[in-house]
C-alpha cells in the first residue's frame, strides 16, 4: 500500500518505520526543513526498543511534494495546530482514492479535513502507542502500544478494518471501533486535565494529584467534558475518567512525566493543542448552550503563556 506519513515527528516516525518494516511503501511529508534534510542525508534514526536502527525512506518538505505521489492512505502525524497547512500542501496529490487517518489527540479535527476530502474517506482514533524524537531524523521507540479506529461515515467500516489490518500487520496492535468518538472524549478528558493543569501549574502528573484544591478542578473539567460529550450522544462514566485521571499520580508508574504539553510549551515554547482540547469543549459549549467556565479559563490561561513564552 502506498502510504504518506503527513507529519514525520515522534508518532509519525514511529508509524513510518514499523509500516516499512512491514513491507508497505511509506512516504513522509514534513514542514521541518532540517528534519527532512536529515531523514533524506542519514535515513531515519532510531532506538527501537533498546536497538539502534537506521531506515532509508523517501522524505519530502511539504514545500516540494512531487505532483505524481499517489496517496492510497494518507496517515496525520502533525501537531493540531500544524495540521490545516500540511493539509493545504497535500491536498493535491489526495485523490478519491485517498483514505485519511487521523490520530492526532482532541476533539474537532474532522472540521479541519472536511474542507480537503469527502468525510466517507475520512478514518479517526487514538492510539497508545509513543514516541520522543530526539532531534531531526532521530527518535526514541519503547514499549508496547495500540490504535482504536472509526470510520467517520459508518458505512465505511469494512475500508475502516481493512486499514485497521495493515496497520496490526506491522505490529501497531490495531482494532477498529464502532464507537471511536467514545474513546476520543475519554482520552480528550484525562488530556484536558492533565496536560493543561500540568502545563499551567509546571508540574508533573504526581505533583498535580499531590495538590488537595487540583481535585476539584478535575471535576469541574471532567463534568464539563462530559456534558458536552453527551450533547453528541457520547455517554461516559464520571468514575471512569476520574480513575484514569487518578491512575496518573503514581510516582513509581506514570506520576513524574511532564505529558507532551508542558514539554511542548514549557520546554520547547511551541504551540499546544489546547484548541482541540479544552478549547474545543468551550467552543463546542456555546454552540450548545452548555456553560464551560473552567475549560474557558483552562484555554485563555494557556493562550496567555504561549504570548508571554513567544511559543511558535
Ligand atoms: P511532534 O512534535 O514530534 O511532531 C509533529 C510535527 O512537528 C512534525 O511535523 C515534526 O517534524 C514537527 N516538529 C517537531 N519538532 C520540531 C521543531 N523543533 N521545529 C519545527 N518542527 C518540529 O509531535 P508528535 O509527538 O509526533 O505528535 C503528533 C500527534 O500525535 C499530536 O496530536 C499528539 O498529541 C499525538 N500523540 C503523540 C504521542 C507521543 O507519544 N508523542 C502519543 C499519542 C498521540
Amino acid at each position: 500500500m502506498k502510504i504518506t506519513i503527513a507529519g514525520a515527528g515522534a508518532m509519525g516516525m514511529r508509524f513510518g518505520l514499523m509500516l516499512h518494516r512491514s513491507g508497505e511503501e511509506v512516504t513522509f511529508i514534513d514542514g521541518y526543513k532540517a528534519n527532512v534534510l536529515a531523514l533524506e542525508e542519514k535515513g531515519l534514526q532510531a532506538n527501537y526498543n533498546g536497538e539502534e536502527v537506521i531506515d532509508q525512506i523517501k522524505a519530502y518538505d511539504m514545500t516540494a511534494i512531487p505532483t505524481d505521489l499517489t496517496i492510497d492512505l494518507l496517515i496525520l502525524f502533525t501537531k493540531s495546530t500544524q495540521l490545516e497547512d500540511m493539509l493545504q500542501a497535500v491536498s493535491g496529490n489526495i485523490s478519491k482514492n485517498t483514505k485519511l487517518l487521523c490520530l492526532l489527540n482532541g476533539i474537532g479535527h474532522e472540521k479541519v479535513i472536511e474542507k480537503y476530502l469527502s468525510l466517507e474517506q475520512v478514518f479517526i482514533g487514538t492510539t497508545m502507542w509513543t514516541a520522543g524524537m530526539e532531534g531531526p531524523g532521530r527518535v526514541k521507540l519503547f514499549g508496547k502500544g495500540s490504535v482504536h479506529l472509526g470510520a467517520v461515515d459508518k458505512s465505511q467500516e469494512a475500508v475502516g478494518k481493512e486499514i485497521a489490518a495493515v496497520l496490526t500487520k506491522a505490529g501497531l496492535n490495531a482494532h477498529y471501533a464502532s464507537h471511536i468518538k467514545e474513546m476520543i472524549y475519554r482520552k480528550a478528558s484525562l488530556n484536558g486535565c492533565m496536560n493543561s493543569l500540568c502545563t499551567i501549574l509546571e508540574a508533573n502528573m504526581a505533583e498535580v494529584g499531590a495538590c488537595p484544591s487540583t481535585e476539584n478542578m478535575i471535576h469541574s473539567i471532567v463534568d464539563e467534558f462530559l456534558a458536552v460529550a453527551a450533547k453528541e450522544d457520547v455517554h461516559l462514566e464520571k468514575e471512569e475518567i476520574l480513575a484514569n485521571i487518578h491512575s496518573c499520580y503514581d510516582p513509581q508508574t506514570n506520576g513524574k512525566h511532564y505529558p507532551s504539553m508542558y514539554q511542548d510549551l514549557i520546554k520547547n515554547h511551541r504551540l499546544t493543542e489546547i484548541d482541540y482540547l479544552n478549547g474545543a469543549i468551550s467552543e463546542k459549549g456555546k454552540a450548545y448552550g452548555i456553560p464551560t467556565p473552567y475549560c474557558d479559563l483552562i484555554t485563555n490561561l494557556i493562550h496567555a503563556k504561549e504570548k508571554l513564552l513567544e511559543a511558535k
